[in-house]
């Protein structure tokens, strides 16, 4: 793989965080990204605060009142990695800020939270890795950055780009 030469693979990938420092959290994630050899972060959205919002209907999951609003970003990565290992690299570093999947609730309140939303023209079912991601055109805090920095990037089982599922939401 090369260092410096070419990267790939064009990723989208989502983040969020609802626990202080929330920007600041975030803006490490994105260092810490880019500054794996193989990942180069190339866009990054502005930041919105949003109202949390219940995704699931498990039992371990916490209605929105009880905790903080988001911050979300999108960003654009270029790597050399393969999808799955662009995930590992992402869940280490939701790790090494602070995120510990064994104790934390179910769409609760999280440092740090990455997910890979799309990955070139990918598409997959693996019980670590669904692509493109599997509850993206439902979320607004999804979409809303990434029209921002890749409004004409196309979710490859639809064939409608960003900026089509946004205005759909
Ligand atoms: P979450 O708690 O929302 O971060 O969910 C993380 C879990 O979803 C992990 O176990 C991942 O292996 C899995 N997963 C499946 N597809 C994706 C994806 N596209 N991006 C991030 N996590 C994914």
């Amino acid at each position: 793989m090369a260092e410096n030469g070419d990267m790939d693979h064009l990723a989208a990938i989502s983040l969020g965080s609802n626990l202080s420092p929330r920007r600041e959290t975030l803006a490490l994630a994105l260092e810490l990204l880019d500054e794996h050899r193989f990942v180069r972060v190339t866009a990054v959205s502005g930041y919105i605060e949003t109202e949390p919002v219940l995704v699931g209907s498990d039992d371990d999951a916490v209605g929105p009142e009880d905790q903080p609003n988001y911050y979300n970003a999108a960003a654009l990565i270029e790597t050399t990695l393969a999808p799955q290992e662009l995930l590992a690299v992402m869940q280490n570093i939701e790790g090494r800020l602070g995120r510990c999947r064994e104790t934390e609730i179910r769409f609760g309140p999280r440092t740090c939270d990455l997910d890979l939303i799309l990955f070139d023209d990918c598409i997959l079912n693996t019980p670590i890795l669904t692509l493109p991601h599997p509850r993206m055109a439902e979320r607004e805090f999804v979409l809303r950055p990434l029209a921002e920095i890749a409004p004409k990037l196309r979710d490859p089982i639809t064939g409608k780009t960003i900026a089509q599922l946004l205005k759909a939401l």
